[in-house]
């Protein structure tokens, strides 16, 4: 750790039993806890970490994040045990995703340790916060959402020289409230996320932005995400917008798109190293959706989900889109259109491991308050 970082206790935290009301029922991205973590980047350097009570900032009017989107995030979990204790998943690879974001949209790079050290003392002070579930198919974790700002006032067009970065946290209930569902998504044919050379690496809130058109579009075709296909040649899938995306064939091979414009999930990763323990073979390579639309046509591609850190896993049960030679709409179902056992065996397997279900044996997990 290089920030000297400075720990303020709220002095008004919210009373114990309007914070048990909210962790019966959280939701998700409605509450969030009494603390923040606040540095401030200026001169060339970073200063003034703290630790402090959660607080809206003021920000002049040019700011340049209000004006040019100069921004970028994060999102963790942590977990508690059984036992009390609460933990990290693999923080240190949202840090390294956090600094290559940083370069991305040429925002000062935080050191990873920082990031990680930050998150820490801000679950640490909010550990009240931290949901303990009821049982072990009960899922509840405090949501953990790093980001920086570009706030210089300043309308030219070049990097901003002063910058914010904070954490939030928010506790997080079940996503899928009665059980694991599938959902359908929607193949956009007129909309794209990313293109060679542009931000579909990073995560940063302008590629959201641009996503809420795209998203809005799939809800009227009756589906809950979309499905991006490549910038340039409009065949390649990619993502869909917040997870990556998985197939699993009738001869147990995982496929997921390889890297390039996609977000580089930790999610992803995670599954590509456990899949070997469930027998399955796993490859990173292009997939076309004409590839696709056959494979589920002849049984070859048996289950498709989507992976990311907040559902975890969301098993995929249908695509919809417009078929781009004959302009009608399509629609194809997945397997028998129930979540796939496959998607569902490495789900439960990666929550034992977030839980502390399932020992640890890959040194994923960062405990950061103990029993
Ligand atoms: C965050 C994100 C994901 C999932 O990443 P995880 O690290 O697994 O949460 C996938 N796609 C996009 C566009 C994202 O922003």
């Amino acid at each position: 750790m290089t920030l000297d970082l400075a720990v303020h206790p709220a002095p008004a935290p919210l009373a114990d039993d309007a914070r048990a009301a909210i962790l019966a029922d959280p939701g998700f991205g409605r509450y969030f806890t009494d603390h923040m973590a606040v540095a401030r980047w200026q001169d060339g350097a970073w200063q003034d970490a703290e630790i402090t009570a959660l607080a809206p900032f003021s920000l002049h009017p040019s700011a340049a994040v209000l004006h040019y989107g100069q921004e970028i995030f994060e999102g963790l979990k942590a977990y508690r045990h059984a036992d009390g204790s609460v933990h990290l998943f693999r923080p240190e690879k949202n840090a390294r995703r956090f600094a290559q974001s940083a370069e991305r949209l040429a925002l000062p790079v935080l050191p990873e340790d920082d990031f990680v050290a930050t998150v820490a003392a801000l679950v640490e002070a909010d550990a009240a916060w931290v949901p303990t579930p009821r049982d072990a198919s009960h899922e509840a974790s405090l949501y953990i959402r790093p980001f920086m700002i570009a706030t210089e006032a300043f309308l030219g067009v070049r990097p901003s020289q002063e910058v914010t970065y904070s954490v939030i946290a928010s506790p997080a209930g079940p996503y899928f409230a009665g059980g694991v569902q599938g959902v359908a998504l929607w193949v956009t044919e007129q909309y794209t996320r990313a293109s060679r050379g542009g931000t579909g690496a990073a995560k940063c809130g302008g590629n959201y932005a641009a996503s809420l058109a795209a998203q809005a579009e799939a809800r009227e075709h009756g589906c809950d995400q979309v499905l991006y296909l490549d910038g340039e040649e409009h065949a390649w899938l990619e993502e869909s917008g917040t997870m990556n995306l998985f197939l699993v064939t009738d001869d147990g091979e995982l496929v997921t798109p390889s890297l390039g414009t996609i977000l580089e999930g930790v999610t992803r990763d995670s599954i590509l190293d456990l899949a070997p323990d469930l027998g399955l073979r796993t490859t990173e390579r292009r997939v076309s959706l004409a590839e696709l639309r056959d494979d589920l046509a002849s049984g070859r591609v048996r289950e498709v989900f989507a992976a990311g850190t907040a559902a975890v896993i969301t098993p995929v049960t249908a695509f919809r889109g417009r078929d781009a030679a004959t302009g009608d709409d399509y629609e194809v179902t997945v397997g028998d259109g129930a979540p796939g056992t496959t998607a569902l065996a490495i789900r439960t397997a990666l929550l034992d491991v977030q839980y502390g279900r399932a020992e640890d044996t890959r040194g994923w997990l960062r405990e950061v308050v103990p029993a």
